[in-house]
Parts: structure tokens; C-alpha cells; sequence
């Protein structure tokens, strides 16, 4: 399996920060000491060019970025923090992204993007959420274009909702993003009712959960409405916004998933790349904050994907199952959500 990495994510410095250049090295570590990252392929990335940037962010937004930088950077807003090469890494973060792309479409396996910043909370004009540039929904826009891939699925479960990316594609049947996060929680956006609009209507599905949901409800989402939703619209390409937030022990949000969740729901988008998409699925790390069990549940989701993996243990951070407090709501809200969705797909 493949992982595009490059070690200049360093130079995207955030001080004293959850999203730090630690979240990836403890990764690498990790799997340096277990002998496993000797044994991916590990190719870097590129640098992506102002025009593919452009197919989702506007000039303004990025010169204005640019410059922000140049002078020596700082916080752009409340929780976005940038420094001198924060631009330039920004860059090869969405270039790692087309780069997966190029590589999925030609091997036919699963490829992952080890990339920081993270990106699907970039919204056109403005950096959130400790997002640049929208790496997730600048790689789709790229499959499209150059690759000639029409449908794209984007499965988007970082903990928080992915605003910036249901914001690029609102209004375009092309591509369906279907997002499952807490709520409430930041952004604060991604109601069950936020379906799309005009031509893209249906083709956004919001999965808002309670704190201390876990690996149920996500098997519920995931059977009852993420596979019935891939049948009816056949996606040709599957990327994954993958935060590892939702981890029961991450400090920053409040659900209950284990390393057991994330293995279950990264096996199912697999089937359902191998399924639908002749194997085509691209994984860029999104959130993700306990640097502790940061390494593990990364493993339990590539284990899935890489074969050769599978006799890897994933070591279980708690041992006992969790009472998980989402079932009975979400199973009430996808009711709601397959009302809603009705006038739009047979599920
Ligand atoms: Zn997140």
C-alpha cells in the first residue's frame, strides 16, 4: 500500500497547539518501530498549482493568505494558526492529495495521504478550524478534470462536520458527501435537513450523532444508510476525509468510537471501493488529537486496507465495550434522514 508523505509538514509550525507537527511523527514513529513503514511504499507528494488550488478557492482568499504568511503569519482567526511556510506546506498537503489520486487510479488500491494541515473545514474564502485549503474537495475537482472521474463519493468521518467541503460541491450531483460528526459541536453546521440544493439536492447526507456515540452507531450509519446510498449512485472514486477524532479518548470532542469502529468503517468504504469503484479510495488525515492513541487507531484503519497488514494486532485502548449513547437517537434520525432523502433516492 502507498502513503504519501513528506516530512516538510514540520515547517507548518503552530506553537503550542492541538494540531501540531507531532500528530504526524508519532505515526511514523510508531510504525517505523514495528517495522511497518519500511514496508509501505512512502513516495512524497508535490507541490499543487495555484490553478488546481483555484478550482475551490478563490484568488483573493489565497493571495490574501499568501501575504498573511510572508509577513511572518500568526492566528488568522480564533483556532487557525499560521506561520512563514505555512502557505507552501498548505500546498504540498493538497499535492499529497493529487498525488494519492494519480496513484490510486493507476494501481487500483487504497492510497493514503499522511498530510497536515488538515483541510475539510476551508471553506472558499476563509481558513477554519485549523484548515488552509480544502485537500479533500481540491483532489475531487481533480479526479474530475484530469482523470475523467465523474461520480465521486467523499465519506467524511472526522469528528467535526466537514463544512467546507459540503459547501464546495451544495450544489453539484457530481459528487455526494456524506458526513458523520458530533452534534453539537464545531463547526455547528451539518443538520440532517442540510441535503444540497438546487442540482446537487440529495446529493448531501449529514449524520449528526450525540456525544458518546460509538462504534454502533457507526455501524448503523454506516449499514443502514452509507451502503444503501453508494448502490443507487454508483461512485466511480471514494475519498475519505479520515480524522481519527471521534477516538473515545481524543481532547477535543466527545464521542466513543474505539480502534474497533475505525477498522469497521475503514473496511466497509474498501468493500465498497472494491464494490463500485474498481478499488479506487483515497484516505487524507483529517483531525485527530490524543497523540497517544493517535498511532493506534491510524493502524486499525490501514490494516483494513492493506492486506498484508491484517496480522498487525492494533492494541486496544480500552477493553471493555462502551455504553454507546447514540443508538436510539440515530436510529430515530435516519427514519428522518431516508424521509428526507426519499424524493431523491430509492434506499
Ligand atoms: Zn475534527
Amino acid at each position: 500500500m502507498t502513503i504519501i508523505y513528506n516530512s516538510a509538514h514540520i515547517r507548518h509550525e503552530t506553537g503550542n497547539h492541538v494540531e501540531n507537527p507531532r500528530r504526524i511523527e508519532v505515526i511514523r514513529e510508531f510504525f517505523a518501530s514495528r517495522g511497518i513503514w519500511q514496508s509501505l511504499r512512502v513516495i512524497p507528494g508535490r507541490v499543487a498549482e495555484r490553478s488546481e488550488i483555484e478550482a475551490i478557492h478563490s484568488r483573493d482568499y489565497l493571495s490574501g493568505l499568501a501575504e498573511f504568511c510572508r509577513r511572518g503569519g500568526g492566528y488568522l482567526n480564533l483556532d487557525t494558526v499560521v506561520g512563514p511556510a505555512s502557505l507552501q506546506v498548505a500546498l504540498e498537503a493538497v499535492g499529497s492529495v493529487l498525488r494519492a489520486i494519480d496513484e490510486t487510479v493507476v494501481t487500483g488500491g487504497p492510497v493514503f495521504a499522511l498530510v497536515r494541515p488538515p483541510g475539510h473545514h476551508a471553506e472558499h474564502d476563509q481558513a477554519m478550524g485549523f484548515c488552509l485549503l480544502n485537500n479533500i474537495a481540491i483532489g475531487a475537482r481533480y479526479a474530475q478534470k484530469v482523470h475523467g472521474i465523474e461520480k465521486i463519493l467523499i465519506v467524511d468521518w472526522d469528528v467535526h462536520h466537514g463544512n467546507g467541503t459540503q459547501e464546495a460541491f451544495y450544489q453539484d450531483p457530481s459528487v455526494l458527501f456524506f458526513s458523520i460528526h458530533q452534534s453539537p459541536l464545531y463547526p455547528g453546521s451539518g443538520l440532517i435537513e442540510e441535503i444540497g440544493e438546487k442540482r446537487g439536492v440529495g446529493h448531501t447526507v449529514n449524520c449528526p450523532v450525540p456525544v458518546g456515540s460509538g462504534d454502533e452507531t457507526l455501524r448503523l450509519l454506516v449499514e443502514e444508510l452509507l451502503f444503501p446510498l453508494a448502490d443507487r449512485f454508483r461512485p466511480e472514486l471514494i475519498l475519505v476525509s479520515c480524522g481519527l477524532d471521534a477516538h473515545w479518548a481524543d481532547p477535543i470532542a466527545g464521542l466513543a468510537v474505539t480502534e474497533l469502529g475505525f477498522g469497521f468503517i475503514a473496511s466497509a468504504v474498501k468493500k465498497l471501493a472494491s464494490d463500485y469503484c474498481n478499488g479506487r479510495l483515497v484516505g487524507s488525515l483529517e483531525g485527530g488529537y490524543h497523540l497517544g492513541c493517535l498511532p493506534n487507531t491510524f493502524l486499525s484503519v490501514v490494516r483494513e486496507w492493506w492486506a498484508e497488514l491484517s496480522g498487525e494486532e492494533v492494541e486496544l485502548t480500552i477493553k471493555k465495550p462502551l455504553l454507546d449513547r447514540g443508538v436510539s437517537i440515530v436510529t430515530e434520525r435516519i427514519g428522518q434522514t431516508r424521509k428526507l432523502l426519499a424524493p431523491y433516492w430509492r434506499l
